[in-house]
Order: structure tokens, then sequence, then C-alpha cells
């Protein structure tokens, strides 16, 4: 668990423009951060330069007490979760969960600990040989919870995870997801446009507009303000 802090930090991709402009942002360890705002703001740009997946083009971005600028993904002990799950499509469910450990040169028995805790803890038990093809939407996007809760890391990063399933999932899920906040207490950042989901999940919601933060508040403060 850890916090975030952004200091000034912007990114563009052309050196003309900037996709996000002069972010400064304190998240606090534990926090369910969900970031709102119209197609085409930043808020995925904000995440894949917190997970390390884009260059930060100026400013300070820090994980816990860590300027984590140059640091490279992988050492960067944050998870992500994508709309499209992006599970290996030959490998089964435990494989799919296991692999990043693996990556990470985990031992065999710690994988099997926690893969089978992970499976028990979202209901995947019984679906741990099969492929992601023979799986629901909703069994998928699980899978792809569990591959990120396994490594236990820092820092969740979630883009849209639910936007792939249908409304009576969705509505599953987005409760699994704060029950699975409940119990780990990992800090989070969500990224939505679903309105539902930010009042109901996040202990903070930051509205981005146009590459810059408009607002930032509890849900009540957001959304019950004139
Ligand atoms: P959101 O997630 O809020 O929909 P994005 O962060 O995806 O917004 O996009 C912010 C801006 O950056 C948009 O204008 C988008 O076109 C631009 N952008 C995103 N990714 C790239 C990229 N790889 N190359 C160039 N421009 C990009
Ligand atoms: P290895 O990694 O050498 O293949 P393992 O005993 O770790 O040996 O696992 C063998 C395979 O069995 C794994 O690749 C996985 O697909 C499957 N597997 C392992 N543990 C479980 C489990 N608890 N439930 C279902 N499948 C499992």
């Amino acid at each position: 668990m850890a916090s975030i802090t952004m200091k000034h930090m912007k990114k563009s991709y052309d050196n003309k423009t900037y996709a996000v402009k002069n972010l400064n942002l304190d998240i606090k360890d534990k926090e369910f951060i969900v970031f709102v705002g119209p197609s085409g703001c930043g808020k995925s740009t904000t995440l894949r330069m917190i997970a390390g997946l884009e260059d930060i083009t100026d400013g300070e971005l820090y994980i816990g007490d860590r300027l984590v600028n140059q640091v490279p993904p992988k050492d960067r002990d944050i998870a992500m979760v994508f709309q499209n799950y992006a599970l290996y499509p030959h490998m089964n469910v435990y494989d799919n969960m296991a692999f990043g450990l693996k990556m990470r040169k985990f031992k065999k028995d710690e994988i099997k600990k926690r893969v089978n805790e992970a499976a028990r803890i979202l209901g995947l038990e019984d679906y741990l040989n099969r492929k992601p093809k023979a799986l629901s939407g909703g069994q998928r996007q699980r899978v792809a919870l569990g591959r990120a809760i396994v490594r236990d890391p820092q820092v969740f990063l979630m883009d849209e995870p639910l936007s792939n399933l249908d409304a009576k999932l969705r509505v599953q899920m987005r409760s699994e997801i704060s029950k699975l906040h409940q119990r780990l207490q990992t800090t989070t950042i969500y990224v939505t446009h679903d309105q539902t989901e930010a009042m109901t999940m996040a202990t903070r919601i930051v509205v981005m507009k146009d590459g810059a933060i408009q607002q930032v508040g509890s849900p009540k403060e957001v959304y019950d303000s004139p």
C-alpha cells in the first residue's frame, strides 16, 4: 500500500499540445480514487504514466516517498486491470493468474497458495483449468482481477474494467470490487465514465476536463454541488 503524489505532471505526445496539463494530486494510502470526465480528457494517459507505460513529459510522480519518473513498469509494484481483460488466450485460468508471479521468480508453493486464495475470493475455484474463451465476461474480468491481486501490489490501476459487461454483471462486479478494496485496502485509481460506479465506489472523485483536474471531492461533494 502506498500514497501517490503527482506534482505538475504533464504529458505531450507531440511536443506541441498537452494531453495532460499540470496535474497536482495527493492520493493517500488506501484511498479508492475514481477518475471521471469526457472521452479524451486524459484519464487513461494519467493512468498509463502512473503505471510507467508512458513517459512523463514534465513534473514528478511519487509512489510512497519514491520518485518513479524513471522507474520501469516492472519495478513499480503496480497491477493494472484493463477494459478488455488482456488475458492470455492459450493459458488456462490458473496459469493466467500465476504468470506475473512466475515472471517475478516466486517459488512454486507461494504461487500456488496465492492463486488458490485469489480463486477462492473471486469464486473461480471450479474454473482454474478452463481457457478464457470458455468463460463468461464476468468470469474473465474476475481472472483479470485475480491476476492483479495475487501480486499484492502497492497500487491497483483499473481502466474502465466493467464497461464490457452487461448491466446486471456490472452491478455485481461493482460491489465485488468494493468488497475487495475493503478487504485488501490497496490504494486504487479507477477510471470510468459511469456516474453510478463513481458514486458507489469512490472515497474521492477526480473530475478531469481537457487534460486538467476540474474538481476533487467526495461523491457527495462532486455530485450534490450545484
Ligand atoms: P481518456 O482516457 O480520458 O479518454 P486519453 O488519456 O486516452 O483520454 O487521451 C487524452 C488525449 O491524448 C486525447 O486527445 C488523445 O487523442 C491523446 N492521446 C492518447 N494517446 C495518444 C497517443 N498514443 N498518441 C497521441 N495522442 C494520444
Ligand atoms: P508446473 O508449473 O511444473 O506445470 P504445477 O504443479 O504448478 O506444475 O501445475 C501444473 C499445472 O496444473 C499448472 O500449469 C496449472 O495449469 C494446473 N494447476 C496447478 N494447480 C492447480 C489448481 N489448484 N487447480 C487447477 N489447476 C492447477
